[in-house]
């Protein structure tokens, strides 16, 4: 822990906690009125093709995928705000309003009782060192509990650190994550299993269908994953 951390942990001891995006003193760390202003009328996409769709289907008419996504919202605003807040500047505390936020989004669009586990696209050992945490692994831990759903972190390992992703060209990017994760799964307990897998950001999909062909390798059954936000982004 840094002392800066230390330091920002007394002062909210005596101060009480101010909204991390609008600054406005409100005893949240994201306000009613920021979150209010997040545009969460985004639908459920095919992780393929990326068609919306008003409910999951079970294939999509496009591409016949069966694995659809679900954002919180679309990467602008506040939204964008907090989760860089979140991701790089490490407002960790942030990490409890997003994860009870996506559930809340979660629970309009899926039934829990229809996902067996829900997995985090892992980062690699060496990234978790100099972050000091996944943000996938804290959304989690909001989910689970607030949907009762069993989370694992052991499961979906990153093999190789493709962190150089996000100055690389859209179509080199599929090619990136070629083999960057491994499952580890001896006792086959994916076997007909179905995964929620959880990530921040959606942009070209290429990390999160890297996750979805290795998974599906172990037998599963289907694949669905959430986000915090998804790029506006569609054609590339
Ligand atoms: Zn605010
Ligand atoms: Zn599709």
């Amino acid at each position: 822990m840094l002392f800066k951390d230390l330091l920002d942990g007394f002062i909210d001891l005596f101060y009480p906690p101010r909204c991390l995006v609008c600054g406005v003193w409100k005893k949240e760390w994201l306000c009613e009125d920021c979150i209010n202003n997040i545009d969460d009328s985004s639908l459920p996409f095919c992780c393929y093709c990326m068609k919306e769709f008003m409910d999951i289907p079970d294939i999509c008419s496009e591409c016949n995928s069966s694995n659809f996504g679900c954002s919180l919202g679309y990467y602008e605003g506040v939204l964008r705000e907090a989760i860089c807040k979140f991701k790089y500047e490490k407002k960790i505390i942030l990490g409890q309003k997003l994860g009870e936020l996506m559930s809340r989004k979660f629970l309009i669009f899926f039934r829990p009782s229809s996902i067996n586990i829900i997995l985090p696209v892992p980062i690699h050992p060496v990234r978790m060192q100099v972050r000091g945490f996944n943000q996938a692994e804290i959304l989690i831990r909001v989910l689970s509990s607030k949907c009762s759903i069993e989370y694992s972190f052991d499961f979906l390992q990153r093999v190789r650190d493709t962190y150089s992703q996000v100055k690389l060209p859209y179509d080199k990017r599929e090619e990136n994550v070629r083999d960057a994760f491994e499952i580890i799964d001896k006792d086959f307990s994916l076997r007909g299993k179905n995964i929620l897998l959880i990530d921040d950001v959606f942009t070209t999909g290429s990390t999160i269908r890297e996750c979805i062909r290795v998974l599906s390798k172990t037998g599963v059954n289907r694949v669905f994953t959430m986000f915090l936000a998804r790029s506006w982004k569609t054609n590339f």
